[in-house]
């Protein structure tokens, strides 16, 4: 077996992109004022999304996450959690939001059988936090209250970095997490969508906060791994917290544990989130769903999985990109 096959061979964890709308300014999907939920025909049905997670699971994939935009802008995501932990084969279930609606639906969530959940927090202040999303923290902070109280297996926290913007709210969102016993994570900002979004003067890299961590604390690696993405895990020793580093730019090893692929809300295959390449499922979905053609064209397209994302060649000018994130 060749170093590709093997690589492709341990892919088996698919994100499930429920919507494209958010609720708030989420830095994918910027500037979208949400104003309601609309069902729109370029949306896969639930049943759409079940039939693809069924034949993702025939070929070897057996955890999922649920996501967008927000999610939890769609009705119905508890029913579609159940559906999905229903399917023989399905090892886990878990769920990104933004939080804003998570208190309200944490309860049936956790009934439905979900096993985990990343809350976006990328300021522990409000006033921050507001100028980042144009959300209110207090919500978010219910959402996380009731998610612990339901004692879900694994709660963590996303904050992107943003340089000028969040630097000062990493020491603050280090002590909410240790008290709270939740594992931060601090993900470097991608240029996904538009080049626009990541510039010269707002990237931050992992790397940089991880030696400014370990000049304050000691930061033990964290053996096991604590979810299935390309986080690194450490512990702070002192602070009594475990971090993690998600650096798609400054860590030139990123790519090599890459064990997932996207679906898209409108029912594309993505299998690299930093690859333009999408693989459209909708004529083996509608108007009947085709398991054959499904099940051939999943497992083309996992085929054709790169090795490396090229976020780098989006990156603007790659001089500067390099330098920060060496
Ligand atoms: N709306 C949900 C949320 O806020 O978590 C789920 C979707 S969101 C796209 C998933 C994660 O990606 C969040 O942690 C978000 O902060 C992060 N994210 C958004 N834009 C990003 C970017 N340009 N670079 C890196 N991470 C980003």
């Amino acid at each position: 077996m060749s170093c590709q096959d093997s690589f492709r061979r341990s892919v088996h964890y698919l994100r499930i992109s429920v919507t494209d709308r958010c609720n708030e300014r989420c830095l994918y999907c910027f500037p979208r004022d949400f104003v309601g939920w609309r069902e729109t025909e370029d949306l896969l049905s639930y049943e759409e999304i079940l039939a693809t997670v069924a034949v993702s699971v025939e070929l070897g994939f057996t955890d999922f996450r649920i996501t967008g935009g927000e999610p939890l802008v769609r009705p119905g995501v508890p029913d579609l959690v159940r559906g999905v932990v229903k399917i023989p084969g399905v090892r886990s279930v878990r769920l990104s939001t933004n939080g804003t609606r998570l208190a309200g639906l944490a309860a049936q969530l956790r009934e439905a059988g979900l096993a985990g959940i990343n809350v976006s927090l990328d300021a522990i202040d409000p006033k921050r936090y507001y100028e980042i999303t144009g959300g209110q923290l207090g919500l978010v902070l219910q959402g996380i209250d009731a998610a612990r109280r339901l004692g879900f297996p694994s709660i963590k926290l996303n904050t992107v970095l943003l340089r000028h913007r969040n630097e000062d709210q990493i020491e603050p969102l280090l002590d909410f997490a240790a008290q709270r016993g939740l594992i931060l994570r601090f993900i470097e900002l991608m240029p996904v969508t538009s080049r626009e979004v990541l510039r010269p003067e707002n990237f931050l890299s992992a790397s940089e906060i991880r030696r400014k961590l370990e000049k304050m604390d000691q930061l033990e690696p964290v053996g096991q791994s604590l979810g299935f993405g390309p986080a690194r895990y450490f512990r702070m020793g002192k602070r009594g917290v475990t971090v993690g580093f998600i650096g798609a730019l400054s860590d030139l090893h990123f790519c090599e544990q890459c064990n997932k692929m996207r679906l898209t809300a409108d029912g594309r295959l993505r299998p690299c989130l930093g690859n333009q390449m999408e693989v459209d499922l909708r004529p083996f979905l509608r108007p009947a769903i085709d398991r054959e053609g499904l099940r051939e064209t999943f497992l083309d397209t996992l085929r054709k999985k790169p090795l490396e994302h090229s976020f780098r060649d989006y990156y603007e000018p790659e001089r500067t990109m390099t330098a920060l994130g060496g």
